[in-house]
């Protein structure tokens, strides 16, 4: 059996190198073999991507709590 969280299934990873897609949870492309990005998420205050393990935005520091963020970083 393979309990896998149901998110993961959600979205394919294309490869920024040959275009293959790959699992989700995939470190290096199965065509290329190359590195594969962490998936990340755009900041709803600054709208910067950031990788989805960070907590903590690393460019306005939203933590999640509206308003976190460097009002100065936001997005127009
Ligand atoms: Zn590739
Ligand atoms: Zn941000």
């Amino acid at each position: 059996m393979c309990f896998r969280p149901p998110e993961l299934n959600k979205l394919m990873h294309k490869c920024p190198a040959c275009g293959q897609f790959n699992k989700p949870d995939a470190k290096v492309c199965k065509k290329c073999g190359g590195e594969m990005p962490e998936d990340t998420v755009d900041c709803p205050e600054c709208g910067v991507p950031q990788p989805i393990s960070n907590k903590v935005c690393a460019n306005c520091g939203f933590n999640g709590k509206p308003g976190s963020g460097d009002p100065a970083k936001r997005k127009a």
